[in-house]
C-alpha cells in the first residue's frame, strides 16, 4: 500500500507567501544545536527534518526565495519579505532538503519524531537538553544512508569480507573481536560470524537488529570505529546487503 502524505507550509506573509509542501516522510527529524543554525535562526535549537528532495515542492511564491550562503556548502532559503528561514541545501546531501519544522503550518505533522540531538558540543551554556532519551551526538550525525530502512521493523544486514592472501588470520581476528560487544548491545537479535566453506578467505557476519535506531547506534559504537579504522588494509573485498522481511 502506497501511503498518502503530506506535510505544508510557509513563511509569515500575510499576503503571498511563499508555499511548500513534501509528500514523503523525512529520512529523520532531529534537534540541531549548531551555531549556523541557532545564530540563523536567532534561537537555542533548531529543529529539522531531513526531506527527500523530489518529494519537497514550493507550490507558491517562489520568486520570493532568497537564497544566503552562511557557508560555502550550506544554502539557506528565506523569504525574502517576512525573512522567515524556511529550508536549507547542504552541498554533501544533494538527494535532500532540510526543513525548519516551526515553519510547517502549526498542527501539521512533520512526519518523523525527532530522534536525535546533534552538535550537542555547541549547546549555548544556558540551554540544558530534556531527559528525551533521544540519542545525542557532539556532532553532525545523520541517517541518510538509511533512508529506505522501515523504523520500526527488524532490519538485518548480511557483510562479506574477504581477506586479501595471507591476511586471514588477522581479519578473522578482528571479526571475532566484534561478536560480544555487538551481541551485548541493546537491540541485538543476531550477530553471527562464519567463513564460507569454499572460499576460506571470505568471512560473512549475520546479524538483526530490532529496528533502524538500534542497527544505527550499532554502526558507531566503539567497537565498529575500531573495526573500521583497522579493516581496510586487511581486505581485498567487501559486500554488505541491508535487508528488511517483506
Ligand atoms: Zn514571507
Ligand atoms: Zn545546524
Amino acid at each position: 500500500m502506497i501511503e498518502s502524505f503530506k506535510a505544508v507550509g510557509g513563511c509569515r506573509c500575510d499576503t503571498k507567501p511563499v508555499r511548500y509542501e513534501y509528500t514523503a516522510r523525512p529520512v529523520e527529524t532531529h534537534y540541531c544545536l549548531c551555531t549556523d543554525c541557532t545564530d540563523t535562526c536567532g534561537g537555542a535549537v533548531a529543529l529539522i527534518s531531513v526531506v527527500e528532495r523530489n518529494s519537497f515542492v514550493v507550490t507558491a511564491g517562489a520568486g520570493k526565495v532568497v537564497n544566503f550562503d552562511t557557508k560555502a556548502t550550506c544554502h539557506r532559503k528565506f523569504c525574502g519579505d517576512c525573512g522567515c528561514h524556511m529550508f536549507l541545501e547542504i552541498d554533501a546531501f544533494p538527494e535532500f532538503v532540510l526543513v525548519h519544522v516551526p515553519t510547517l503550518d502549526r498542527g501539521v505533522d512533520p512526519g518523523t519524531a525527532p530522534d536525535r540531538w546533534v552538535f550537542t558540543d555547541s549547546r549555548h551554556p544556558l540551554v540544558t537538553l530534556p531527559d528525551d532519551g533521544l540519542m545525542r551526538y557532539p556532532g553532525w550525525q545523520v541517517a541518510t544512508h538509511l533512508r529506505r530502512v522501515e523504523n520500526n521493523q527488524p532490519v538485518s544486514a548480511v557483510v562479506t569480507v574477504t581477506a586479501k592472501p595471507g591476511m586471514e588470520k588477522t581479519l578473522e581476528e578482528l571479526l571475532r573481536s566484534l561478536v560480544a560487544p555487538s551481541l551485548a548491545e541493546d537491540g541485538c537479535m543476531l550477530y553471527e560470524l562464519s567463513r564460507d566453506v569454499h572460499n576460506r578467505r571470505t568471512f560473512v557476519l549475520t546479524e538483526t537488529w530490532e529496528n533502524r535506531q538500534t542497527f544505527e547506534a550499532h554502526g558507531i559504537s566503539p567497537h565498529m570505529d575500531v573495526y573500521k579504522k583497522s579493516v581496510a588494509p586487511l581486505v581485498e573485498a567487501r559486500g554488505a546487503n541491508v535487508t528488511q522481511a517483506l
